[in-house]
């Protein structure tokens, strides 16, 4: 029988090719195309539109830096708010903290959600039934413009800046989170792989610039967002929180026994250590 393999064209001229050891969902919602697919390495891949979201390998080295991070140089972070992050691993990973009082989670797409508990049900791992999660089925940039509320950490986890992702990369959506954020909070973004979509940390790194006091990026190479390290944008209204030195972070880390495959308070300072190249695109 001949191998099929899913082909990601999220760049112009880069691919990656995924095997499909069994195509396990298939279908197009209101918003954009799902599958699950077997792969021999990764395990169970999400892709939406063709592009990987996540997957069942490698996604603990994404959702582990996107909150251990913040919410650890925070250091009393009791509300936290998820932009996207339908397959329920960031909202996980937040709600691993003792801290947090309350996540909530701001998914465009239902048929994300659902499809994910029955097909990627180890990423979400019990997050949709925490009491202290509160799922919002809406475009995040709507919420964002209208809420009331103020959040700690505010966590980006869109697909990248085509299609219904778009709005999250603009300087409007990130105005709104600005004024969402508490005087200590932190907002972190999926910013893609600098090494191949440059311009996309360049433009969020100028909003962030004009909006808070401290304004960078920080690394981590996850192995299925391909072409080198991906950057997550890093804004706050205080230069404190990035500046919380090793000692710190390690006693944080300790007091709140995670388990984690990736992350370490070491890992978490050398992460903000950028090559020149990353450097180079800061506005
Ligand atoms: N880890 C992935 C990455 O780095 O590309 C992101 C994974 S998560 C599945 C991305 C989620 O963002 C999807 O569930 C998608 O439906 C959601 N999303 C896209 N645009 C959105 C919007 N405007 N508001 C809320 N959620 C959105």
């Amino acid at each position: 029988m001949s191998e099929t393999w899913i082909t990601e064209r999220l760049h112009d001229h880069y691919a990656q090719s995924l095997k499909v050891e069994e195509l396990l969902y298939d279908s197009k919602t209101e918003h954009q195309r799902l599958k699950v697919f077997q792969n021999g390495t990764f395990g169970r891949i999400l892709t939406l539109d063709d592009v990987v979201q996540t997957t069942e390998g490698d996604n603990f080295i994404y959702h582990e830096m996107l909150t251990h991070t913040p919410i650890l140089a925070h250091g009393n972070a009791k509300r936290v708010l998820i932009i996207g992050g339908g397959d329920g691993g960031m909202a996980r990973a937040a709600l691993m903290h003792k801290s947090v009082e309350h996540v909530t989670m701001v998914e465009i797409d239902a048929g994300v959600v659902e499809f994910s508990k029955e097909y990627l049900p180890m990423l979400s791992d019990g997050a949709f039934d925490d009491p202290r999660l509160n799922l919002v089925i809406n475009d995040g940039a709507a919420f964002m413009r209208e809420t009331t509320d103020k959040f700690d950490v505010i966590i980006v986890d869109s697909t990248d800046p085509i299609g219904p992702g778009e709005v999250l990369f603009t300087d409007t959506f990130y105005g709104h989170a600005a004024r969402a954020l508490t005087s200590d909070g932190i907002i972190v973004t999926q910013n893609g792989v600098p090494f191949m979509q440059g311009d996309e940390l360049t433009g969020t790194l100028r909003a962030f610039q004009a909006l808070f006091e401290d304004a960078s990026c920080y690394l981590a190479t996850i192995p299925t967002y391909a072409g080198g390290p991906m950057a997550f944008g890093w804004g706050s209204h205080s230069k404190a929180p990035r500046a919380t030195d090793l000692e710190t972070l390690e006693a944080r880390f300790k007091a709140a026994d995670l388990d984690p495959g990736y992350y370490t308070p070491e890992v978490h300072k050398a992460a903000f250590a950028l090559p020149g190249y990353v450097k180079k695109l800061f506005p």
